[in-house]
């Protein structure tokens, strides 16, 4: 079949691998329809993990149809179109029974980062073999491990280009909203007006938040924000945001702070010397009002210098962090999505074959052309 594969330091072509088979009972195998470009995938692009090898297939978010199951797999059967949640998880271990399917202890393909991260981490499709990752979804067909757990029948009202979504952007920005725990009456500022960033705006407002302000230095990405979720935007490049922030919440600063602003674009090195980077984290602790709630929605695999920590205790505040919301909350978001209260479908702002692929990921990593998220149809 054909995949975009990493090809060493920035670079990604389409290759010729061999077709996935079934390896266990609970396995099913997805012809893909759609896949989305995802900035976890950057700091891979940039050379910045070399647990990676050259050749391995890329993709984190994908949507398809099912052409085979293995003998345990109950809830899918062949020709169902499913979305597949981007992290792996076994739905058994004692993470995935506390509802953490992202901190799955089995749901990993090979050695994972825990000496540089103190435990285990969930496997993914998509991430570097090494790194616990199994092959992703920018190709033909994908293997998917413990189906009934992470793959989800798409309702038929709901769009192929909606419903990628439901993989992972979805559920992460919704996840921030809900670790900030988002109430009525609240004061949110999101860094980022990329899709994880513009779901968790969009989270906030269904959550009741009185106020909701997205900050990034691309105009086109905060008009399609306030266009879409009816939320404010503010341009770092223009305005003095921590002082718009007090003005806009009383004086007092947001009482939640999002920093949904992904990877730094500089490149630098693994491991645990990452000292760019962290200007939104930094922003976001010195924005949030006193005992207010800092979540850090991010993908990079390092350190960040210069963490404010003196503020953040002063100040009182609490941090919570993801990478992934792992599949729990995709059910519910497809419901949304058919009921139209989760609309995603324009933030595929580009839509290519995925021969294009090299060319979707320099548009999506430079953020070039109004780029928010590609979709690759293979
Ligand atoms: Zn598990």
């Amino acid at each position: 079949m054909r995949a975009l594969c990493w090809a060493g330091a920035d670079a990604v072509e389409v290759r010729r691998v061999p077709d996935p088979e079934l390896r266990n009972a609970q396995d099913m195998i997805v012809r893909v329809r759609r896949s989305t470009t995802c900035g976890a995938d950057l700091p891979l692009l940039g050379g910045r993990v070399p647990e990676a090898s050259a050749g391995e297939v890329l993709g984190r978010e994908f949507l398809g149809e099912v052409v085979e199951v293995g003998p345990e797999v109950r809830r899918h059967r062949v020709a169902d179109r499913v979305v597949v949640g981007a992290a792996v998880a076994c739905g058994a271990c004692w993470f995935c029974r506390q509802g953490l399917l992202a901190c799955c202890d089995n749901g990993t393909s090979g050695v994972t980062a825990e000496p540089e991260w103190g435990q285990p981490s969930a496997g993914g499709f998509g991430r570097p073999a090494r790194l616990g990752g199994f092959a992703g979804g920018h190709a033909e067909f994908v293997r998917v491990p413990y189906a009934d757990v992470g793959a989800f029948a798409v309702p038929e009202s709901v769009s192929d280009d909606r419903a990628v979504f439901a993989a992972d952007a979805a559920p992460a920005g919704w996840y921030g909203a809900e670790l900030g725990e988002v109430a009525p009456g609240d004061v949110v500022a999101v860094w980022g007006a990329g899709a994880v960033g513009q779901l968790t705006a969009g989270a906030a407002v269904v959550r009741g938040a009185d106020r909701v302000i997205v900050v990034d230095d691309r105009d086109d990405r905060l008009r399609m924000v306030a266009r879409h979720a009816g939320v404010e935007a503010l341009n770092h490049r223009y305005v003095d945001v921590l002082a718009e922030l007090r003005e806009r919440s009383g004086g007092r600063g947001p009482d939640v702070c999002v920093d949904a602003s992904g990877l730094p674009a500089e490149p630098s090195r693994w491991p645990l010397t990452e000292a760019d980077g962290g200007a939104a984290l930094r922003e976001a602790v010195h924005a949030c009002r006193k005992g207010g709630v800092v979540v850090v929605l991010d993908a990079r695999p390092g350190v960040v210098d210069r963490f404010p920590l003196g503020a953040l205790a002063d100040k009182g505040l609490a941090v919570r962090a993801a990478r992934r919301r792992g599949a729990t909350a995709i059910p519910e978001l497809l419901a949304r999505m058919a009921r139209d209260e989760l609309v995603t479908e324009h933030l595929a702002t580009h839509r290519m074959p995925l021969e294009r692929g090299a060319d979707g990921y320099a548009l999506f990593r430079d953020r070039a052309d109004g780029c928010v998220r590609v979709v690759f149809t293979p």
